[in-house]
């Protein structure tokens, strides 16, 4: 039987989508030919990226005037690809640090100019999200992270912004309703709720591009893998594909807008359990807490061997916390169905009767 899978990521995928990609890795479209022996300039794969883009700007609606762009390199490429493409020669860019990836992209920045950290939360190991900070107008670009991964604390809105703005939606894009046209670049690793590791989504407002005075090197300037429809060099098609057959199921089943109440029943249904019962608490601010990743403690840590034994009887994986954090994190990604929710919330209930 297949495994409640809460990892943090990768993660969970849809049954349905991983059976129709194993087909295509040994018979793609009836060609009699794998997905991964085809040329990326071959007719059938120029149209799965197409249409992977396409899902791309229909599910989150994205305005004229943007790009999608699958590139590789994982979202910490991104952490430099930002500061690059948008920071000026001896400029300055503002942050946010609410935990151990938003830290990795101000080092990056700070590698070519100035990052001005606004909001940091380190001081309670990245248990909230900062607030109530001004963003200055001279900076070239403010940075944030949507959904820190690790800690499970999710952004619920985002700051007025007179500068440009840049988004990590790494571990909650598709997940909820987000105004695309507040940002001007967005990017996310696959491996969450898109597809396998291997690319990485970059949404770009094509203006705003070619202003630093800096030269970019080839594989790093976004408009290189914009002037060629992400096809500079060869791109990984595996993790594209897998991504389109994600989108296409995420299209089926009501789009954004309704994987977001489902993700809202399963996140009631999870934190509902842990403040309900004394055996459990969470680690996030309540107003902070993000609906993909909950992280949560035992109150008694004489029950941990009984908890753990009894959720990998269940056939639960993937719940333990970060090394960080500690305790606990489980998972609920757009492909993590209601049902494994359950499982989990069932058997903290049996530990509280055990
Ligand atoms: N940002 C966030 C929010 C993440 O959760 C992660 C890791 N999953 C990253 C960035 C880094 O992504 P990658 O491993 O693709 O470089």
């Amino acid at each position: 039987m297949k495994k409640h899978n809460f990892s943090a990521g990768p993660c969970i995928l849809p049954q349905v989508v991983l059976k129709k990609a194993s087909e295509a890795i040994l018979n793609f479209n009836d060609d009699d030919l794998s997905l991964i022996e085809i040329s990326h300039r071959s007719k059938p794969f120029v149209e799965v990226m197409n249409k992977a883009q396409s899902l791309v700007k229909e599910l989150l609606e994205v305005p004229d005037g943007y790009s999608v762009l699958f590139l590789q390199g994982g979202a910490s490429m991104e952490f430099l690809m930002v500061a690059m493409n948008l920071m000026k020669v001896d400029g300055k860019a503002a942050y946010t640090n609410t935990g151990a990836w938003a830290k990795k992209a101000i080092t990056e920045a700070n590698s070519l100019g100035e990052a001005i950290v606004l909001g940091d939360s380190s001081d309670k190991n990245y248990n909230y999200i900062p607030k109530g900070y001004t963003i200055p107008s001279d900076v070239d670009y403010f940075h944030c992270t949507s959904n820190n991964t690790i800690y499970g604390t999710q952004m619920k809105v985002f700051p007025s912004c007179s500068t440009l703005m840049v988004c990590d939606m790494s571990s909650d894009i598709f997940s909820r309703k987000v105004d695309v046209s507040k940002f001007d670049l967005i990017y996310a690793g696959a491996q969450k709720n898109m597809g396998p590791a291997g690319t990485t989504l970059v949404i770009v407002k094509d203006e705003i591009l070619g202003n630093t005075g800096r030269n970019i090197p080839t594989m790093l300037d976004y408009n290189t893998h914009i002037s060629k429809g992400s096809m500079f060099n060869t791109p990984p098609v595996f993790p594209i594909y897998v991504s389109m057959l994600t989108l296409e199921w995420l299209k089926n089943l009501g789009g954004v807008e309704a994987i977001e109440k489902i993700n809202q029943q399963k996140a009631d249904l999870l934190y509902g359990e842990i403040d309900r019962n004394p055996l459990f608490e969470g680690t996030a601010a309540m107003e902070d807490r993000s609906n993909m990743n909950v992280c949560f403690l035992l109150t008694d840590s004489s029950k941990e061997g009984a908890f753990n034994t009894m959720w990998d009887e269940a056939g639960i994986s993937g719940i333990k916390g970060h090394r960080s954090v500690g305790g606990y994190r489980a998972s609920m990604y757009n492909a993590m169905p209601i049902e494994s929710v359950q499982v989990l919330v069932d058997t903290m209930n049996k530990l509280e009767e055990n």
